[in-house]
């Protein structure tokens, strides 16, 4: 059989017939995505180009991105998807521009970006938790609402290379409105008390002394403290997109701290999960300008400071008059905001946009380079079906020769 890559989430399933990337109907490992993904591409009409939602050629349509680029005195690119090409193409245009840089993530604080600017973090690979993780712990997410193979394809597989760490595997949940799942143990907690969970745990690890509250009685998370303090490799996952968003960036801290408390003793690591191909843009951009999205190139340089340069932040605060929004491959609409938008879409959505321009959907239309979520390894995907539309690095370059003129 013909196996072919995954686009649809970056875990990247590597073990999918091309057949199914093309036909809902086609048999292959069962993933809700990838089929809803596939129905909605085969029953997507043409998609052209528009100006203010009235169809245009391409040239039109791009003569005009280009005019208003030109014209924009704050512009601010908002990366939702797309491969290396088209990642290396916003990173290039962003400069061009001296435009704002950020990912779009639904109008959420930049939580892990916070993070990882301020603090060490020890990433996984999939590979490790796969083949050695012995206590793996979700927070606040059952993994399989932004990545619906996470558990066969890396939790909880039917295959490793140490067989004997599958056996033994623990797998804990803590949060609410978990979907049941075999094999898996939950420890109910509501969204708005998960910070305190993470403190008492953490503090449990360390072996503090904890002032009474109704979690720091609890057994189930004195004895996961316990767990996680005598586990040989133990991976503590979140998404951050799934948190509450004031409690967000405190979760996550306390997080990575338990993990950097417990490798003093054993090994430990972190994994946050996210949905999309933000970690395609993040790694192109950290190797072409030495820095991590959020970042800017205002002064003519790139400068990355994830809270000053923040895009949802930026657009609320009115300091944007124009948003140019890459989503190749994603079958979603850009957020509102401020000032003209300019929109490389999915070619089955119709975005309120200024200027709309439909791209391909990389690994499906086009052959395409893509990070996996772990951001360690980069694979590449082959075309499955041929598609007129042209690519979102083509369309980016196509803009930028135009303000080059
Ligand atoms: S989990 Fe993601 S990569 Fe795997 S088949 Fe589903 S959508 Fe595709």
């Amino acid at each position: 059989m013909n196996l072919s890559l995954c686009p649809f989430c970056p875990l990247l399933c590597d073990d999918v017939p091309a057949l199914a990337l093309r036909d809902p109907a086609a048999t292959a490992p069962p993933c809700p995505r990838r089929r809803a993904a596939v129905a909605r591409l085969a029953a997507a009409g043409e998609a052209v180009p528009r100006i203010d939602g009235r169809p245009a050629s391409r040239d039109e349509a791009l003569d005009r991105a280009a005019d208003l680029l030109a014209a924009a005195r704050m512009p601010l690119l908002l990366w939702a998807g797309g491969d290396v090409a088209a990642a290396r193409a916003t990173v290039a245009l962003a400069e061009r521009l001296r435009a704002g840089l950020d990912l779009d993530r639904g109008g959420r604080p930049a939580a892990d970006a916070v993070l990882r600017a301020r603090t060490p973090l020890v990433l996984a690979t999939l590979a490790e938790v796969r083949n050695r993780a012995d206590l793996v712990l979700l927070f606040g997410t059952d993994g399989t609402t932004v990545l619906p193979r996470l558990l066969p394809r890396v939790l909880r597989p039917s295959r490793a290379i140490a067989a004997e760490h599958l056996r033994t595997r623990r797998i804990v949940r803590i949060g609410e409105g978990f979907a049941p799942a075999e094999g898996v143990e939950d420890i109910p907690c509501p969204a708005d008390t998960l910070h305190r969970a993470a403190a008492v745990l953490r503090a449990r690890v360390k072996g503090h002394r904890l002032p009474p509250s109704p979690l720091a009685g609890r057994d189930d998370l004195a004895a996961l403290a316990e767990a996680l303090r005598t586990a040989r490799y133990a991976v503590v996952i979140w998404h951050a997109a799934e948190l509450p968003p004031p409690r967000a960036e405190p979760v996550i801290e306390m997080l990575a701290g338990l993990v950097r408390d417990l490798n003093r003793e054993r090994r430990a690591v972190a994994l946050p999960l996210a949905g999309g191909f933000g970690g395609t843009l993040e790694k192109v951009a950290l190797w072409q300008t030495g820095t991590n999205v959020p970042l800017s190139f205002a002064d003519g340089a790139p400068d990355g400071e994830p809270r000053r340069f923040d895009g949802a932040r930026l657009a609320a605060a009115g300091r944007v008059d124009l948003r140019l929004w890459i989503g190749a491959g994603v079958d979603a609409d850009p957020p509102a905001g401020p000032g003209p938008l300019i929109a490389l879409h999915h070619p089955a959505r119709r975005p309120d946009a200024a200027v709309a321009l439909p791209v391909a959907i990389p690994g499906i239309h086009t052959d395409s380079t893509l990070f996996r979520l772990d951001g360690v390894v980069a694979l590449r995907a082959r075309a499955v079906t041929p598609s007129v539309l042209p690519s979102a690095a083509e369309t980016l370059a196509a803009l930028r020769r135009r303000l080059d003129r």
